[in-house]
């Protein structure tokens, strides 16, 4: 099974990406925790990433579609895979489009997780204090000047996929503002022809 799981930040991408792993055995790909580990790691795109990512900007569609790429290739995403975090924006779904078709693989279906976004800035707000209570370094966008930025990119430039993905008849949306629980089984119960289709 491949998805897309998509959805503003806050809205539980990351935890529900995990639970899809869990219950399908397919594997996460964060193009966010990529992008982290490579500037951690100092590698020519995580200097580039560094600072847009800090401002709460998006990387250049080229470095995180090549990215993206390499990693579906990797064995262990040959059995599915979610997206989470990617694609972005309209050309990086058309980018992931022709990769796709290149390696002779398609879409099962995009999850659309909608929350309101008073809802968002509360879970953020949340969960930076809960890193902050267990010692754990807070990440470098969490503030409230990139948060905004965040918010911002999402609207104008992540959310036309809604409507794109609609149109190709791949969308699912689901509430994201139920509990963790119940927003995995609503994702289960929305995917449910697809892994019947898939046998898992
Ligand atoms: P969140 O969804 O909480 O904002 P992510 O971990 O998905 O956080 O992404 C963090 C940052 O990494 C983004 O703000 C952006 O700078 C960069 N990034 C992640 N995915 C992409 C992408 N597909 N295209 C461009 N930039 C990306």
């Amino acid at each position: 099974m491949r998805l897309i799981l998509l959805g503003p930040p806050g809205a539980g991408k990351g935890t529900q990406a995990q639970r899809l792993v869990q219950r399908h055995g397919i594997v996460q790909l964060s193009t966010g925790d990529m992008l982290r580990a490579a500037v951690k790691t100092k590698t020519p795109v995580g200097r580039k990433a560094e600072a847009i990512m800090a401002r709460g900007d998006l990387v250049p569609d080229d470095v995180v579609c090549a990215i993206v790429s390499d990693r579906i290739d990797e064995p262990d995403a040959r059995r599915g895979f979610i997206l989470d975090g990617f694609p972005r924006t309209v050309p990086q779904a058309e980018a992931l489009e022709h990769l796709l078709a290149e390696k002779g693989l398609r879409l099962d279906g995009v999850v659309e997780l909608k929350v309101d976004e008073g809802a968002l800035l509360k879970r953020l707000a949340t969960r930076i204090a809960e890193m902050r209570a267990r010692g754990e370094p807070v990440r470098p966008d969490d503030n409230p000047e990139a948060l905004k930025t965040r918010l911002d990119v999402y609207r104008t430039q992540t959310a036309p996929l809604i409507a794109l993905y609609g149109r190709k008849g791949l969308l699912k949306s689901v509430d994201g503002m139920a509990p963790i629980e119940a927003v995995a089984d609503a994702i289960d119960r929305a995917l449910s022809p697809e892994i019947m289709a898939r046998g898992g």
